[in-house]
C-alpha cells in the first residue's frame, strides 16, 4: 500500500480546516454510554457510535511519520492489526515496523496446524459476528485467499456465509445422543428479572462480583445459561460485569442464541482463514519480524507525570539484547495471552502443564507483571493469571476417517458434513455431561490440504475437576482417546467405540489461562490502551480496558490495536464505540420477547394497541407461529391487563420487582 509522502503543509487549500481539526482534536475512543446523543452546537461529529461508510475516511499522515519506528510485541491478531492500522491509517512505512514474537510462528491464539496423518489441531474454532466492525475493516482490505485480486477476505467470507446460513438442529443433547428441546430460554419471570437487573446495573457497581453471586441457583440451570456459558465459555465464578458487557454488546443477537442463527463462521481454521492472508499482506508491504524473541521488560524514562519507553529488553536464541527506542518511536505490547503455556497431548498422551506451574510464569504474563511493578497504571495482572483452576479448560481436535461417529454426525448436522456446507452449525452440548462437554464440526475441509474422506471435529469441556460419566476421571487427566470414549458414551456410541477409535486421531490442548480474561475484576485491574501519561506505549489485546467492549473476541483485540495506533499518532479519527444494536428499539423488543420464552411480554398488548396498523407496526415482535396480520388482533391487551391484576393481587415476583424499583428510585433521589 503506497503511502503518500506528504505532510499537512502540502495541502494549502485545506490548510485552514486541517489546522482547525488539529487544534480541536478528536476523541479517539468516544463512549456512547455516558451521554445522551443529540445534535447541537455542543456536540462534536460524528456521533460516538456511528458505524458505516462515513467513518471509513482515510486520515492524513501525521508529521514526521516516515522517520518514526514501531515495535510490536506479540504477533497475535492484536499485533498484526496494529501493523495494519499503522500502515493504512498512520501512513507509516512498513519497513519501520518490527514484530518481536516469542514463538516461531505468528498468529498467537489463532492457530491451525497438523496434517491428516498425524492429526490436525486447532485450539479453538471462531464463532463470529457481522458487527465485528474493526475486524471487518481490516479484512475488507486484505487480499482473499482463493479469489483473485481485488477481492478481499471479507468478500470471500460473505460468499460462503451468505450462501450457507448457519443454524443448529441439535444444540442440546441428553440421554446418550437424544436431542433436548432448545426452543426457548426456559427463564421464569423471576429469572428474567435477574437479567434485567444486570442490564440496568451500572458498570462501576459490579467490581469483583461473580456470576453465581449475582444470579440464583435456578437461573444457572436454565437453557439460557447453558446456551450462554457453553457458547461464550463462561464459568459460574467468572465476572458478572463481563456477562453484562456481553449482553449489551450482543443484545441484537439474543434471538439467535439458541439455534445459533446469529453466527457466522470462517471457511477454514483461523490460521489459514485470517493470519495467513494478513501476514502475507504485511510481509508484502515490508514489515520485519523477529521470531523466537521474548520481551522481558521495557525501560522507561519518566518526566513528571509522563512516561516514555526508552528501551526494550529481550531474550532470543542469541542471548539477551536491548533495543533502543527513540522518543518518537512507538511500542505496542500484548499484555497477557489466553493461550500461554498450552500443554499438548495426543491419542495416548495426557497433556502436562509445566512442572512448576505457579500461576503467571509465562512470558506474556511476566512482561505484564514487570510493567505493573513499574507503575499501577499497568493494572494487576495477577487478578487474571493468578487462579489456574479458575481459568483452565481443554479442547481436543479429532481427525476422523469414516466410522460410526461420522454417521452420528450426519444425523445431527444440518447438511452432509462432506458437502462443504455448514455441518453442526456451532457447538452441540451434552447437558447431562459431568464435564459439560460440547463438540462442533465446522464446514469441511477445515484445512486447505485436508483429504476428501477426512473430517476435522472439535471437542471441549468447561468443568475440569469433575470425573467423567464413562471414563471416571477429570478431563485433564485423560488421553485423547479417553476423551473420545467419553464423547462416544454421550453420543450413544459406546458399543462402537473400537471402530470409532481406530478411525480417529486426537490432538489435545490444555489451556491454563483460556478464560483468564473473564476472571472477576475491578476498576484499575487492566491498563487503558494508552495508560495515563504514556507518550509512546500502547497496551493491546484481551487484558486492556476499553469503554464498553467485551473480551474473548477477535474484534476486541483489533479494537485495542486501532485505538493504540490512533492515540499514539494523534490521528484525528475516532474508533466508534461498540455496535449500537442495544439502542435499537426493534432489537430490544425482540430480545425481551426471546427472554420471555417467545411469549408476549408484559406491556406488549399495550404496544400492539398503540402501534398496530401504524407505520411502526413492524417494530413489534411476532411470536413463533404468529403472522403480521395478527398483530392488531384484539385480546392481548385485555389479557395482559388481567394478568397484571392477578400479579398485583397475589404474586411475590411483582412485589419484589416493586421493592426493587422503589430501591432504585430512592437511590436516584439520593436516599439510603
Ligand atoms: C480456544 C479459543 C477459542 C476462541 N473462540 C473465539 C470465538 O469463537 N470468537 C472470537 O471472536 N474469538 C474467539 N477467541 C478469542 C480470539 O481468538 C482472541 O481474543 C485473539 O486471538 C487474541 O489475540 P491477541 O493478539 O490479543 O493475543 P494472542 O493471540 O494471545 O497473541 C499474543 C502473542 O504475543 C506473543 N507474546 C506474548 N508474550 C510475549 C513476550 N513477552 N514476548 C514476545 N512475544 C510475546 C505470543 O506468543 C502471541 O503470539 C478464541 C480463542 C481461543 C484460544
Amino acid at each position: 500500500m503506497a503511502s503518500p509522502d506528504t505532510s499537512r503543509k502540502d495541502f494549502p487549500k485545506l490548510k485552514a480546516h486541517i489546522d482547525a481539526l488539529k487544534s480541536q482534536g478528536v476523541s479517539v475512543t468516544p463512549d456512547a454510554s455516558t451521554r445522551h446523543l443529540h445534535n447541537g452546537m455542543d456536540t462534536s461529529l460524528p456521533p460516538a457510535d456511528l458505524h458505516g461508510a462515513y467513518v471509513n475516511n482515510r486520515p492524513l499522515p501525521t508529521e514526521g511519520i516516515a522517520n518514526r519506528r514501531a515495535w510490536i510485541i506479540g504477533s497475535g491478531i492484536a499485533g498484526l492489526s496494529a501493523a495494519f492500522f499503522l500502515i493504512r491509517d498512520g501512513h507509516m512505512p512498513a519497513g519501520n515496523i518490527t514484530f518481536l514474537e516469542e514463538r516461531d510462528i505468528e498468529g498467537g491464539s489463532l492457530d491451525g496446524a497438523g496434517n491428516a496423518e498425524d492429526g490436525y489441531i486447532v485450539r479453538g474454532g471462531r464463532e463470529m459476528e457481522m458487527t465485528y466492525q474493526n475486524f471487518w475493516d481490516v479484512f475488507s482490505e486484505i487480499p482473499a485467499l482463493e479469489l483473485p485480486r481485488p477481492f478481499t477476505v471479507l468478500d470471500e467470507y460473505r460468499i460462503v456465509n451468505d450462501a450457507d446460513k448457519n443454524w443448529s438442529k441439535a444444540r442440546l443433547l441428553e440421554k446418550q445422543g437424544q436431542i433436548k428441546d432448545f426452543a426457548t430460554m426456559g427463564l421464569s419471570k423471576r429469572q428474567q428479572l435477574e437479567l434485567v437487573k444486570l442490564l440496568l446495573a451500572r458498570k462501576e457497581d459490579l467490581d469483583d462480583i461473580t456470576v453465581e453471586e449475582w444470579f440464583s441457583e435456578g437461573f444457572l440451570n436454565t437453557n439460557f445459561y447453558t446456551f450462554w456459558r457453553t457458547m461464550f465459555a463462561f464459568q459460574n465464578w467468572h465476572s458478572v460485569l463481563e456477562m453484562k458487557l456481553y449482553m449489551h454488546r450482543f443484545l441484537h443477537l439474543m434471538d439467535g442464541l439458541n439455534d445459533m442463527t446469529s453466527l457466522v463462521f470462517p471457511k477454514y481454521n483461523q490460521y489459514d482463514g485470517f493470519v495467513r492472508p494478513l501476514m502475507s499482506w504485511l510481509k508484502e508491504q515490508g514489515v520485519n519480524i523477529q521470531y523466537d524473541t521474548i520481551v522481558e521488560n521495557l525501560e522507561m524514562k519518566t518526566f513528571g507525570d509522563n512516561r516514555t519507553v526508552a528501551a526494550i529488553q529481550c531474550r532470543g536464541s542469541e542471548g539477551d539484547k536491548t533495543l533502543n527506542v527513540g522518543e518518537r518511536d512507538l511500542v505496542f505490547v500484548t499484555t497477557g495471552s489466553m493461550t500461554e503455556d498450552t500443554a499438548y497431548g495426543d491419542d495416548n498422551t495426557v497433556p502436562q502443564l509445566k512442572e512448576n506451574h505457579e500461576a503467571g510464569l509465562g512470558s506474556g504474563w511476566q512482561l505484564w507483571k514487570n510493567l505493573a511493578q513499574q507503575s499501577e497504571i499497568f493494572g494487576r495482572p495477577e487478578k487474571f493469571c493468578g487462579n489456574i483452576p479458575g481459568s483452565t479448560w481443554e479442547s481436543v481436535t479429532l481427525t476422523c476417517k469414516p466410522s460410526p461417529l461420522m454417521d452420528k454426525l450426519k444425523e445431527l448436522s444440518v447438511n452432509d458434513p462432506y458437502s462443504g456446507f455448514t455441518a453442526t452449525g456451532g457447538i452441540i452440548t451434552f447437558t447431562d455431561s459431568a464435564w459439560l462437554m460440547s463438540f462442533t464440526c465446522n464446514r469441511q475441509p477445515h484445512f486447505p490440504d485436508q483429504p476428501d474422506d477426512v473430517v476435522v471435529f472439535w471437542v471441549y469441556a468447561l468443568l475440569m475437576d469433575k470425573p467423567g460419566d464413562y471414563v471416571k476421571k477429570p478431563m485433564p487427566e485423560c488421553t485423547g482417546q479417553e476423551v473420545v470414549a467419553e464423547m462416544c458414551y454421550h453420543l450413544g456410541l459406546i458399543d462402537q467405540l473400537d471402530e470409532v477409535a481406530a478411525a480417529t486421531k486426537t490432538r489435545v490442548a490444555l489451556m491454563p489461562y483460556i478464560t483468564a480474561q473473564f476472571m472477576p475484576r475491578a476498576k484499575g485491574d487492566r491498563p487503558w490502551v494508552v495508560p495515563e501519561g504514556c507518550t509512546n506505549l500502547a497496551c493491546i489485546g484481551q487484558f486492556v480496558e476499553t469503554h464498553n467492549d467485551v473480551v474473548f473476541t477477535l474484534e476486541s483485540s483489533v479494537r485495542t490495536a486501532r485505538i493504540g495506533v490512533y492515540s499514539l499518532l494523534g490521528i484525528n479519527k475516532q474508533v466508534p464505540d461498540i455496535y449500537p444494536g442495544q439502542y435499537d428499539i426493534r432489537r430490544l423488543l425482540r430480545a425481551t420477547r426471546t427472554l420471555n420464552n417467545d411469549a408476549a411480554f408484559l406491556g406488549e398488548g399495550l404496544l400492539r394497541r398503540i402501534l398496530g396498523g401504524t407505520y411502526f407496526e413492524h417494530i413489534l415482535p411476532l411470536g413463533p407461529d404468529e403472522k403480521p396480520e395478527e398483530l392488531s388482533r384484539p385480546g392481548l391487551f385485555e389479557q395482559q391487563v388481567q394478568a397484571l391484576r392477578d400479579l398485583v393481587e397475589d404474586n411475590r415476583t411483582l412485589e419484589e420487582a416493586r421493592d426493587w424499583v422503589k430501591g432504585v428510585l430512592s437511590k436516584l433521589r439520593g436516599r439510603p
